[in-house]
């Protein structure tokens, strides 16, 4: 049976549309070296959408969002947004929470041809909880996380629950089982005795079910220093929404750039291809932002596909072109400008294309 994917494809703010571009030439590099049939259909959102339709999320997109197999999706300048009433809806968080996508994946690896900035080399995956923590537009019910009882008090509520403890906790050993067998849950139950309290309690009951899966726990401010002291012997890190959000741009600047990191949202049945970064304003529409963390986003979205359709195809296309990544940011004149290379970010997507096709 021939390999089909019908992805919906979401080009968000800022450096969005360039990085996207870049993406899909590789993808459709892809599609022709590895065989599998491609249609994707585009949709706007943040202000292009906000612009035409008053909302920076029109309500359709979550509904073709179901209907595809996975979903694209370009940074958002949600920073900026105008409040909900107006408008101002983040995409990205609305897409986590209505698809569950309660995992969010983010590896940090280092790769070969230039050094990590810390020392020895990185290849680590930090599992991210992500449809819950201290988000105020994923901790309640109804109405916002965040509140002022008295214009000189702001409070934020911190989500935590047995539930969602329990299957990240189950996605990284899971990940972990295909790796290097280790994981490290960061918290910081010192002070939330009871929220991390609770999540350490779950990821403990998972551990006991793996002893095969090394296990060890950290503080997440010693987290943070030992990352930067060595970030080697980590292999998959387990933690909270907001500890694994910051722990990952630590991680994956150690490991190389913010331009490198790719990340997967996933969930029982969807899954969303996003870069770890934000829409990078600073450097928005002149060509020359580092589309390799959206690139190795579309690789793990198609592992992720390949992987739950047994799909040989679609996890040869995904190793396929993480290979053709590590090759072109391996070449002294293959990288884009925040790793001191030249390549602007239709260029570097191009390379990636044509190596992806020497497969
Ligand atoms: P950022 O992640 O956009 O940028 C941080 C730094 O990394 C900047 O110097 C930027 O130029 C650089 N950078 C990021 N991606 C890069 C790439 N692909 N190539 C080269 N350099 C890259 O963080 P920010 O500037 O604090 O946030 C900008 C906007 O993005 C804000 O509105 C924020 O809310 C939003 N944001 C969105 C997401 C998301 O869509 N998932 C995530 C984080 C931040």
């Amino acid at each position: 049976m021939a390999s089909s994917l019908n992805l919906l494809v979401l080009d968000g703010d800022g450096i969005g549309p360039e990085i996207v571009a870049a993406t899909l030439q590789v993808l459709r590099a892809a599609q022709t070296t590895f065989g599998f049939d491609l249609d994707y259909t585009r949709a706007d959102i943040g202000w292009a959408a906000h612009r035409k339709s008053g909302t920076t999320c029109p309500d359709d997109i979550f509904e073709r969002a179901r209907q595809a197999d996975g979903v694209i999706l370009g940074p958002v300048s949600h920073n900026d947004y105008p409040p909900r009433e107006q408008g101002g809806l983040n995409p990205s968080g609305e897409l986590r929470r209505r698809l569950d996508l309660y995992a969010n994946i983010r590896p940090a690896r280092s790769r070969p041809g230039f050094p990590p900035r810390c020392g020895a080399p990185v290849d680590l995956v930090i599992v991210r909880e992500n449809t819950e923590g201290f988000y105020a537009d994923r901790s309640m019910h109804l109405g916002p996380g965040e509140y002022m009882p008295t214009p000189d008090l702001a409070l934020a509520t911190r989500k935590v629950t047995r539930r969602g403890s329990t299957r990240i906790a189950e996605a990284a050993f899971a990940l972990a089982a295909q790796r290097r067998r280790k994981v490290t849950a960061v918290h910081k139950a010192n002070v939330l005795r009871v929220s991390d309290g609770l999540f350490l309690e779950c990821v403990r009951a998972v551990a006991a079910r793996h002893p095969d899966i090394a296990y060890e726990e950290r503080l997440i401010d010693a987290m943070a220093a030992l990352l930067v002291r060595d970030a080697g012997p980590f292999d998959v890190v387990v933690t909270t929404n907001m500890f694994g959000d910051i722990l990952s741009d630590e991680a994956s600047e150690i490991a190389g750039s913010l331009g490198l990191a790719a990340s997967l949202n996933a969930g029982a049945d969807h899954a969303v291809a996003q870069a770890q970064h934000g829409s990078a304003p600073d450097i928005a529409g002149k060509n020359i932002a580092n589309p390799s963390s959206l690139i190795g986003s579309v690789a793990m979205l198609l592992a992720w596909l390949g992987e739950r359709r047994g799909d040989e195809r679609l996890a040869n296309a995904a190793r396929g072109i993480e290979a053709a990544l590590d090759r072109v940011l391996a070449q002294a004149d293959g990288r884009a400008r925040d790793l001191g290379g030249h390549l602007d970010t239709d260029a570097f997507g191009a390379r990636v294309a044509a190596e992806v096709k020497r497969t």
